[in-house]
Order: C-alpha cells, then structure tokens, then sequence
C-alpha cells in the first residue's frame, strides 16, 4: 500500500520523528498552519477515524496521550491549544492515514473554515 504516513512511520521518508512508541508516532506538519503544528499518527494504518474499530478505538486516546505529552514539551499549555481529526472529504481530509493535528502558539478562531 503506497502511504504516505505509513512511510513516515517506518522511517522511510527520513521525516524526523518528535515522539515515539510503540504504536505512535508524531512529527511535525510541512505546511505548518499555527507556530506549533504537529501530526499525531498510529503505526497502524486506518483510512479515518470512521475506518477504527470499536475494539481499538483505544487507539484515539494513545493519540490524545501523546498529544498532552507534545503540548507541555512544546509549551503551548496552559497558553491553550487545539486538536483536530480532519475525517473524509468534507472534513477536509487530505492525506488517508488518521492523524491528530496539534495546533498552538497563537490565538486559534472559532469557527474555523
Ligand atoms: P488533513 O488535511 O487533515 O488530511 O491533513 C494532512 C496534513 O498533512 C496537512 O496539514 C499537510 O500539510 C500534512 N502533510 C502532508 N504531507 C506531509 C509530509 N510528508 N510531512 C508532514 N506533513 C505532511
Ligand atoms: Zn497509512
């Protein structure tokens, strides 16, 4: 299967890693949209958020945990900052492998686009 994130996770695309264990990885996004903009992602790929089954929904707070580790490393708490999980096509999803964006550093809106 030819993906991106999955290659990332591999280590393939000498994407450098910022947080690492076994079934998570982070690092930080190309087109960062916030001073601070990292992509939480499983090793394992799903598709979306929608394609995780219920036996290893588990899965998404491994995200949040790493994402609560990334945030205090990075200072961007108690400042604030924001989660999202872009799902399909109207989501915005771009990229097919789950990812949790980390978003800080400067005043996020409400609603965003
Ligand atoms: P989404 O629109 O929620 O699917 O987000 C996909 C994100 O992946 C975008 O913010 C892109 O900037 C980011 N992205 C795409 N390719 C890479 C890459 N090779 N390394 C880091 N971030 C990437
Ligand atoms: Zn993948």
């Amino acid at each position: 299967m030819d993906c991106i994130f999955c290659a990332i996770a591999r280590g393939e695309l000498g994407t450098k890693l910022i947080y690492e264990d076994e079934d998570v990885v982070a690092f930080e996004d190309l087109n960062p949209q916030a001073p601070t903009h990292i992509l939480v992602i499983p090793r394992r790929h799903y598709p979306s958020l929608q394609d995780v089954p219920k036996d290893e929904i588990g899965i998404v707070a491994r995200l949040a945990a790493a994402a609560q580790e990334l945030a205090a490393e990075r200072r961007i708490w108690p400042s604030g900052y924001r989660l999202v999980v872009n799902s399909g096509s109207e989501g915005g999803q771009t990229v097919s492998h789950l990812h949790l964006h980390v978003l800080g550093g400067r005043q996020m809106v409400w609603p965003p686009g």
